[in-house]
């Protein structure tokens, strides 16, 4: 079936859903033309925008943890560079 590109529609179906921790309406819609139907979610603008700034906080707590991570690996790294002993030893001594 090809993709209708046509513009007239009518909801044969509207309800109260939760979609990704939001409230939304899920309508069905049904083209006027070919008849296809499929669906379409409503969400408010502002719970649209609570959304997503709470979705950049938990990315931004990710990427922090995961900086924390590296430069910790970092600091590693360069204190065991900076050691007089070679590393297959300091590897040897802790098995
Ligand atoms: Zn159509």
């Amino acid at each position: 079936m090809q993709e209708c590109t046509h513009s007239k529609s009518r909801i044969t179906n509207s309800r109260h859903a939760r979609f990704k921790g939001m409230s939304v309406i899920r309508r069905r819609r049904e083209c006027r033309i070919c008849n296809q139907r499929w669906t379409t979610l409503e969400v408010d603008e502002a719970t649209l925008k609570e959304w997503h700034k709470s979705a950049e906080e938990r990315l931004r707590a990710i990427m922090r943890e995961r900086l924390i991570a590296l430069e910790a690996r970092t600091k590693a790294r360069n204190l065991l560079a900076a050691s007089p002993i070679p590393i297959e030893h300091n590897k040897e001594a802790t098995e």
